[in-house]
């Protein structure tokens, strides 16, 4: 690809998020500078139209990547897991972080902590909380932006084998392409052990646990319709990165998708356990 540039939009109402504004909706892209222009006038509609409300402050921030080494990733594999109403949800999501080797204490705190509201206060953030494996303690440097995990986007020449992947499961729409994006990228730093997500769009109710180990676990439940609240989790593990580290990879590195993992069709929580119990780093293709 020519030049690439990060295009990033950002949208609020009641004022810039910085004043209090409630943050509306997000999204970024990576895009030849050819594109640009073109995907941001998109961002500014798609924020215009957000179920979340109309939206009085937009940002759009566009920087170009020139002598950026970009981080070439494969997308994690994709897994959705059956799950009844969305109380079922949470306990799957809090077996499915065990897989992951999250100590079910911290993957309780983590659930109770979105459940609640993680920003001061009680409502969304704008990032996600960052979690210490360890001892459940949040670190994130700004309580209520959070971390934020960016610049990643797919690379042109695996988009369209994807949207065909996930459309033959019913799931290609905006929410499971960018959040399996986002997902690849955060799994892919080696000190995130997993990730815990719902959205705060209230007819979005299904959510994910993501790991490296074990891939993007979709639940189609985590919320009940109609809620605003949403967040997300990063599980930190000391032991295998330090904080600014983990902090620099996860907000400024770029990188793009060039390699697609499987999606496989629907399974059970028990289905999903044997697989993962059969073999120590089951792909699927
Ligand atoms: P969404 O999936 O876009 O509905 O976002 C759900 C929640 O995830 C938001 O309320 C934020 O707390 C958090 N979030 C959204 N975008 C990011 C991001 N780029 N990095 C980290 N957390 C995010």
């Amino acid at each position: 690809m020519d030049q690439l540039y990060s295009v990033k939009m950002r949208s609020a109402r009641g004022g810039p998020h910085e004043a209090g504004g409630k943050h509306i909706s997000g999204a970024e892209r990576i895009v030849p500078a050819a594109e640009a222009a073109a995907v941001a006038g998109q961002m500014v509609l798609r924020a215009q139209g957000h179920e979340r409300g109309r939206p009085d402050f937009i940002n759009i921030k566009i920087e170009g990547l020139a002598g950026e080494d970009i981080r070439e990733l494969t997308s994690l594999p994709v897994y959705t897991i059956k799950t009844g109403e969305w109380r079922e949800g949470l306990r799957l999501a809090e077996r499915l972080l065990e897989l992951a080797g999250i100590k079910p204490e911290v993957a309780r705190q983590a659930i109770t902590c979105l459940l609640e509201g993680p920003a001061p206060g009680g409502g969304n953030m704008r990032g996600a909380v960052l979690m210490d494996v360890n001892t459940g303690c949040r670190l994130e440097p700004d309580p209520g932006r959070g971390v934020r995990a960016a610049y990643m986007d797919y690379h042109p020449s695996v988009l369209g084998e994807l949207e065909q992947r996930l459309a033959r499961y019913g799931l290609n729409n905006n929410h499971v392409r960018e959040a399996l994006c986002l997902a690849s990228k955060v799994a892919s730093v080696p000190s995130i052990a997993a990730e815990l997500c719902w959205s705060d769009d209230p007819g979005y109710t299904a959510g994910y646990v993501a790991a490296a180990g074990l891939g993007y676990l979709r639940l189609e439940h985590l919320k009940e319709k109609g809620s605003e609240r949403g967040g997300r989790v990063f599980f930190w593990d000391p032991r295998r990165g330090q904080l600014e580290e983990t902090l620099r990879l996860l907000e400024r590195e770029p990188c793009l998708i060039t390699r697609l993992g499987g999606i496989s069709s629907k399974m059970s929580f028990a289905e999903f356990e044997k697989k993962v119990n059969q073999s120590q780093s089951f792909q699927i293709s």
